[in-house]
């Protein structure tokens, strides 16, 4: 039916839960417009400016989600399509009419300048010279707190990608307040909302959108999905990742290092994951040191023939070290008993959780002191310094091809809706399906096998 498919035989999601799939329909990810797209681009990348040239993407092109299942059960399948991204040759706004408005809210993590800057310059290359920065996140949004917006442009946001951060700055809470929000967008005349933050800010920006289209506005708002986590469903992988990763074996290093200069040296490394310990998981894989990883999605003990203390004692008697990587979200169950912060919730309203990190810390240094056996423990918390980092080269391509797609979509009236990278293909994905539920790792996968080889460590851990 005019759709051009592309045919994929790659893992979807890397580890992820293919069940997340299970039930969807292609009618769930079709991406909202505000109307038809009627204005000839100013875009040109080549003599031939039309949609037959690869520059820009046909209306319809698709890309197949659940590719993987496609050589695997041909009978039964049933394509997941998504929206391509990209520019279109007719679009929506006219460039010299839009004014766009930029936003960061949430933690931070490496990458958030990048994107900024890939914003200004593909709304620039439009042509749109009405840009604005909220600062401080939703809270700069709101007149109560008096925060200056900034003018973006080219010259404003060079050179901004090296440094870690966000020039906005950011902020927790406020959002909430979308009608408050949707009063100064309407005010300021702003006709783009581009939202960049994790599913707090997208699912702020869900109703930002709604609350736009109650009032009749014509107002298109695109995220770019930030977790350093790379929790987010349907989507490769997420900015900033690849960076944490990076920095995050250098901490793994030091703790074997530590580790293999002492007598029974354990070394124990707390990374980011709050509910998905990709970041752990591919920190062992490419550190190739860890000798046991400590994930959300996977339960373990401390006591027991399999548990943590046996399996720890098993590294030392093979290796002479061992080397621990945990996510933090990790192991929650066991510190339910002594952390009051279970009932704690942020400003934004996640809930709070306690620090495995220190409690497998003291809870080691307990064990080995029973036993009266000697051993060093080196403990490394790098989050701080992960999260601040600037994007690696990798991830800065990344920033700069999300971003830009972010534009096309909504110089082309899509609104509701995030970019994101399927397979090697950049689409559109509307916002309610991706903060619906979280990508975590599946025991089960590739993944986990590979962190089972590489550490050695048992299955399960209980
Ligand atoms: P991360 O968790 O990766 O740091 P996030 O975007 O999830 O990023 P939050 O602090 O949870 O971070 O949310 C960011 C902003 O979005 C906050 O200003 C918060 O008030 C707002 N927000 C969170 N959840 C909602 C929601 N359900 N509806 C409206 N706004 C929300
Ligand atoms: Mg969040």
């Amino acid at each position: 039916g005019g759709i051009k498919y592309i045919l994929l035989r790659c893992d979807i999601l890397i580890g992820g839960d293919m069940a997340a799939i299970q039930g969807l329909e292609n009618s769930d990810f079709r991406i909202q417009k505000l109307g038809e797209c009627s204005i000839d681009t100013p875009l040109s990348y080549s003599e031939r400016n039309d949609d037959k040239v690869a520059n820009f993407t046909k209306s319809g092109t698709r890309v197949v989600l659940n590719g993987r299942l496609y050589s695997h059960e041909t009978e039964s399948f049933k394509p997941l399509l998504l929206e391509a991204a990209g520019p279109r040759n007719k679009i929506y706004f006219d460039p010299s009419k839009v004014k766009a408005g930029i936003v960061t809210c949430g933690g931070l993590c490496p990458g958030l300048n990048n994107v900024i800057k890939g914003l200004v310059h593909s709304l620039s290359r439009y042509g749109v010279q009405n840009i604005i920065g909220f600062q401080h996140g939703f809270m700069g949004m709101l007149p109560d707190f008096s925060i200056p917006f900034m003018e973006l442009n080219r010259s404003a946001v060079s050179g901004i990608h090296r440094e870690g951060g966000t020039i906005l700055g950011t902020s927790r809470g406020f959002g909430e307040r979308t009608e408050d929000i949707v009063d100064t967008l309407e005010k300021m005349n702003i006709n783009m909302f581009f939202t960049i933050g994790g599913d707090g800010t997208q699912k702020g920006a869900l109703r930002i959108s709604e609350e736009c289209q109650r009032r009749g506005l014509k107002i298109a708002v695109v995220g770019i999905p930030k977790t350093i986590d790379n929790d987010l469903s349907f989507v490769r992988k997420s900015f900033g990742f690849e960076t944490a990763v990076d920095k995050a074996v250098e901490s793994v290093y030091s703790a074997s290092v530590e580790a293999k200069s002492v007598v029974n040296g354990i070394g124990l490394v707390k990374l980011m994951g709050r509910e998905s310990g990709f970041i752990a998981a591919h920190t062992a894989l490419a550190s190739s040191e860890a000798d046991i990883v400590l994930v959300p999605e996977v339960p373990f003990s401390l006591e027991g023939k399999r548990g943590l203390f046996a399996t720890i004692d098993a590294c030392l008697a093979e290796l002479g070290r061992a080397v621990i990587v945990v996510a933090e979200g990790a192991g929650q169950d066991l510190l339910r008993h002594f952390e009051e912060r279970y009932r704690e919730v942020d400003a934004s309203g996640n809930k709070k959780i306690g620090d495995v990190g220190i409690y497998l810390r003291d809870q080691i240094i307990d064990h080995f002191r029973s036993l009266n056996r000697p051993m060093t423990m080196k403990y490394i918390d790098p989050s701080y310094i992960i999260r601040s980092q600037a994007a690696n080269p990798n991830d800065s391509l990344y920033c700069s091809r999300l971003a830009s797609n972010a534009v096309h979509a909504a110089m082309s009236g899509k609104t509701s809706m995030l970019t994101g990278l399927v397979h090697n293909y950049y689409v559109n994905i509307p916002i309610e399906m991706a903060v619906a539920k979280r990508n975590s790792i599946n025991p089960d996968s590739s993944l986990w096998r590979g962190v089972l080889e590489s550490t050695g460590q048992p299955p399960r851990m209980v």
